[in-house]
């Protein structure tokens, strides 16, 4: 079946004064209908580019976005706006993304203003069907987003997200800035849509167990590039690249169901955006890396059920 979102060979350059960023270089994603895929990898190695490019909120350099079997990559005006209404973000500090001089209830109510949906009454009962969907009660509408917990607010940011019954949600780092406990509370909470609605996530974490617990199949990003792909408790339990095996290392041992493994301790940053290494990205910190590595950029290839871009595995 066609899959509801594609990324085809995305390219994300973007010029700074220093030079040009290499955010995204040819990256392949799907994510099916229903389904959760997981995007993990170390801040900065372009998964927040790759929410972005696929909400259109910025444009691609290169490569292409099919929703639901349809090209829109271009698309302006109207022609997005109708896809716009299918796809919903939730971002990582809802605070930052609630204006907080507008009441929750008129928060919620905007997108459908702006796609210029229902009567002021339809839309308040809507508000209210929102707020009881996240676990929150009706009078709430009536606040503004400093009467709220953390948690709370999240909930409140992911309300606004189902206003328009999207078919994809985008959660970049939603959980990151929450207590642990709170943190479950949220995850759970949207599984429970996940099951209630079909929508599907494409649920972006720096946490590799996070990941894990939400997805179907995790896709793992290393400056720029996709270096693992493939479903979820066959990258958990045997990772190929040397780099999510490294991610997998760091792992604390208290976390249930992790596959003990000596830990690989990364030397050095991720690589300069602006001049990203020849040959293999990851070859720098790579403890497997040799001299084909700094000469030959590894593609991705199927191995086993995953895909993997390492020239060794
Ligand atoms: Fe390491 Fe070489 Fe594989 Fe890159 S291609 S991950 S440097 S072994
Ligand atoms: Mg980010």
């Amino acid at each position: 079946s066609v899959p509801l979102l594609s990324l085809k060979k995305a390219v994300k350059h973007y010029p700074t004064q220093a030079g040009m960023v290499h955010a995204l270089d040819s990256v392949d994603l799907e994510v099916g209908r229903g389904e959760t895929l997981g995007l993990v990898g170390e801040s900065g190695c372009g998964k927040s580019t790759v929410a972005r490019v696929a909400l259109r909120l910025t444009p691609l350099t290169a490569g292409r976005i099919d929703f639901d079997g349809e090209d829109v990559t271009k698309r302006e005006g109207k022609a997005l706006q109708s896809v716009r209404s299918r796809l919903q973000m939730v971002f990582q500090d809802p605070y930052a993304s609630l204006n907080p001089r507008v009441n929750v209830g008129r928060a919620l109510e905007e997108p459908l203003v702006v796609q210029q949906r229902g009567t002021a009454a339809e839309r308040r009962e809507h508000v209210a069907w929102a707020l009881a969907r996240v676990g929150l009660r009706p009078e709430m509408a009536t606040r503004y987003p400093h009467e709220f917990s953390g948690g709370q607010r999240q909930r409140i940011g992911i309300a606004r997200a189902l206003m328009l019954r999207p078919e994809l949600i985008v959660c970049d780092e939603a959980v990151s800035a929450l207590d642990v406990s709170v943190r479950a509370q949220v995850l759970n909470l949207l599984l429970g849509l996940r099951e209630e609605f079909g929508v599907s996530y494409l649920f972006i974490s720096h946490d590799l167990s996070v990941v894990r617990h939400m997805s179907d199949r995790i896709a793992v990003m290393y400056a720029g590039l996709v270096v693992e792909q493939g479903p979820r408790d066959a990258v958990w339990r045997a990772p190929l690249h040397p780099y999510t095996r490294a991610l997998m290392s760091a792992i604390p041992r208290t976390q249930p169901g992790t596959v003990h493994r000596a830990r690989t301790v990364l030397a050095g940053d991720l690589p300069d955006p602006l001049q990203p290494p020849v040959g293999c990205r990851f070859h720098p910190r790579c403890p497997q890396a040799a001299e084909r590595c700094r000469q030959e950029a590894p593609a991705l290839r199927p191995v086993a059920s995953q895909w993997v871009a390492c020239h060794f595995v």
